[in-house]
C-alpha cells in the first residue's frame, strides 16, 4: 500500500500523512455559544439555533504557506491510503482531530469534472463544466456529508462516548440513500431509520435505503413535514440526527470546493460555481470551503457563487430580492410540485447559515460575489435533456443549474470570459421518472411543464411482416426462419435510420 516515497520533496514528507490534532467545537449561529464535540449535538441547547463546526487551531493552518498546502494535496493525491482517498485528502480542513482509523471511506469524492462540448457552450453562452457529484457511491453529493457525519460517529464510538447509535433523517430522497448506506457500513454499531414524504421521492431513491437495510418510514405531506417529525424525535429521544442540521454534514460537503480548487490548479479567478438550493446546506458548505482555502492562501481569489432555485420552491431567492440587507426578512414558502424534487423545500434548515456566510463571503471578496437566480420548471427539464443529449449524466437539479447559468449570462451576472462549474448534484437515473413524464407528455398540470418536440424520445418496437416467424426465449426459430426474420428486421431499421448500402 506504500507509494515510492522517494518521489516526495523533503519539505512535503512530514505533512503527507496527517496526524490527528487540534480541537473542533460547535458554535451557535444565534448566540455564539460554544460546545464540545464529545456529545452528539444539532442545535444550540441555549437558544435552539443551528450550529457550525470551527477549528480552535485554525490560525496554525497559516503557518504553512498556500503554495506548500497545494503541494501537500497534490502529492497526497498519489497515496493509496483509503482514509485519504476521499474527502479526507483535505484532513486538516475536513476533520483535523479525527484519527485516520475512524474515517469511513466508501469511495466518495473526487468526482469527475466534464467540460461541455462546443454545441452546449454556444447554447448556454459561456464555457462551463459539470462536476458530476452523481458519481458518488449513492449517486449524489450527500455522500460527502455522510462520510463526515458517520466518521464523527465512529470517532465517538471508538472513544466509548456513544454506543448503539440509532441514526435518523428526513429526506427528499438522496439524504436517506446516503445515510442508510454509510450507516450500514457501521452495522451493527449504528442502525438507521429514514423518514420520507409519501410519493414525493422517486422509485429509485426509495429502493436505496430499503436495499441498505434501513427502517424506512413514509409520511403524508412534504419534506418540511418530515423534517418537523425528525426534529421532534431528536429533541425527545436519544438519536443521531443525520440531516444537514448536523454540522458535520456541512463540514464534509466543504470538500466539494476544495476539489474544485485542486481540479482547476488552484486558480479560482474568473470562475463561477453554480449550485441548486434546497435545504441550503450545500451552498453554505460550498461558500465556507472557499472561504477557508482563501483565508489560508491556498486560493488567491474567491469564485463567484450562483445559487439557483425553481420558482416552485424559492424562499432563498425571494429573501435576497430585497437589496437592503437590513430590510430583508425571511419567509418560508409553500412549495409547488417541482422536477427539482430534491431541492423542493420551502423552509430551509440552513437559512441562518446562508445569511451569515453570504455576508462573510462578500465582505472577504470586497464585492458582491454571491448571487441568486430563479428558474422555471420548464427550463429545468429542457436544459437537463439538452445537457444529457450532449454527453452528460445530470439530474434535474443539474438541469436547474444550467437553466440558471443561462439566465445569469443573459442578466450579465456572469460574463463570457468567465468559466462556470455546475454541480450535477445527483445521477440522472435517480430522476428518470421526470424524463419519462416528459417523453410520455404526461406531466400533471401543477408542474407547469410541457413537452418540447425537439427533446422527445421513445423506443420503437420493430415487428416482422410475418407474425408467425417471431423468436422467443422458449421457442427458437429454425435456421431459414431466423435468416428471414433478421433480414426483415434489419431492412426496417436501415430504412428508419436512412442507412446507405455498403455493398
Ligand atoms: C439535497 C439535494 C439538493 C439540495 O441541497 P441542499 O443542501 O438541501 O440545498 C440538490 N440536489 C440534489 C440531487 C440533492 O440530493
Ligand atoms: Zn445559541
Amino acid at each position: 500500500m506504500k507509494m515510492n516515497l522517494d518521489m516526495i520533496p523533503e519539505a512535503i514528507k512530514p505533512y503527507l500523512i496527517p496526524e490527528p490534532k487540534g480541537e473542533l467545537y460547535y458554535k451557535c449561529l444565534g448566540c455564539d455559544s460554544q460546545f464540545s464535540i464529545d456529545n452528539l449535538l444539532y442545535v444550540c441547547p441555549e437558544c435552539g439555533q443551528v450550529l457550525l463546526l470551527h477549528y480552535r487551531n485554525a490560525a496554525d493552518l497559516k503557518n504553512i504557506s498556500g503554495k506548500t498546502w497545494q503541494q501537500i494535496f497534490d502529492f497526497r493525491k498519489l497515496l493509496k491510503t483509503p482514509a485519504l482517498k476521499g474527502i479526507y485528502r483535505y484532513h486538516e480542513f475536513i476533520g483535523p482531530c479525527i484519527p485516520l482509523n475512524s474515517i469511513i471511506y466508501l469511495g466518495e469524492g473526487h468526482t469527475p469534472v466534464v467540460e461541455a462540448n462546443e454545441h452546449l457552450k454556444n447554447k448556454a453562452g459561456i464555457r462551463f463544466f459539470y462536476k458530476n457529484d452523481g458519481q458518488n457511491p449513492s449517486a449524489s453529493f450527500k455522500d460527502r456529508g455522510m462520510a463526515s457525519a458517520l466518521s464523527s460517529i465512529k470517532y465517538l464510538l471508538d472513544q466509548g462516548r456513544v454506543s448503539d447509535v440509532i441514526a435518523v433523517c428526513a429526506s427528499t430522497g438522496d439524504t436517506s440513500a446516503a445515510a442508510a448506506l454509510y450507516a450500514s457500513y457501521l452495522y451493527p454499531l449504528v442502525k438507521s431509520a429514514v423518514l420520507l414524504p409519501h410519493k414525493k421521492v422517486t422509485a429509485q431513491q426509495l429502493s436505496q435505503p430499503l436495499g441498505s437495510g434501513a427502517s424506512v418510514f413514509e409520511i403524508p405531506g412534504v419534506f418540511d413535514d418530515c423534517m418537523k417529525v425528525v426534529e421532534h424525535l431528536s429533541n425527545n429521544y436519544s438519536v443521531a440526527l443525520l440531516n444537514s442540521k448536523n454540522a458535520w454534514r456541512i463540514l464534509g460537503q466543504e470538500s466539494y470546493s476544495y476539489e474544485i480548487a485542486q481540479d482547476f490548479d488552484w486558480d479560482m479567478a474568473d470562475k463561477v460555481v453554480v449550485v441548486p438550493i434546497g435545504n441550503a446546506g450545500n451552498i453554505s458548505a460550498v461558500m465556507n470551503g472557499f472561504i477557508k482555502f482563501y483565508e489560508v492562501g491556498i486560493i488567491d481569489a474567491l469564485p463567484k457563487i450562483i445559487g439557483i432555485q425553481s420558482e416552485h420552491a424559492d424562499p432563498v431567492y425571494k429573501y435576497y430580492l430585497e437589496p437592503d440587507e437590513n430590510k430583508r426578512k425571511f419567509k418560508p414558502v409553500n412549495t409547488k410540485p417541482s422536477v427539482a424534487q430534491a431541492a423542493m423545500i420551502g423552509n430551509p434548515v440552513s437559512m441562518p447559515r446562508v445569511i451569515q456566510i453570504v455576508k462573510n463571503y462578500n465582505e472577504l471578496a470586497g464585492q458582491q460575489r454571491v448571487n441568486f437566480v430563479q428558474v422555471t420548471e420548464q427550463s429545468i427539464m429542457d436544459w437537463q435533456l439538452e445537457a444529457n443529449q450532449n454527453g452528460h449524466i445530470t439530474c434535474t437539479q443539474g438541469g436547474e443549474c444550467l437553466a440558471g447559468l443561462h439566465i445569469a449570462v443573459k442578466q450579465n451576472i456572469v460574463s463570457k470570459n468567465e468559466t462556470a462549474i455546475l454541480d450535477a448534484t445527483a445521477h440522472a437515473i435517480k430522476f428518470s421518472e421526470f424524463q419519462n413524464l416528459y417523453f410520455e407528455k404526461s406531466f400533471p398540470k401543477a408542474y407547469e411543464v410541457t413537452s418540447n418536440a425537439q427533446y422527445l424520445n421513445k423506443p420503437s418496437l420493430i415487428l416482422p411482416d410475418d407474425g408467425n416467424i417471431v423468436p422467443s426465449q422458449e421457442k427458437r426459430l429454425k435456421k431459414e426462419q431466423l435468416e428471414t426474420f433478421v433480414k426483415d428486421i434489419s431492412g426496417k431499421i436501415a430504412k428508419r435510420l436512412n442507412l446507405k448500402s455498403s455493398k
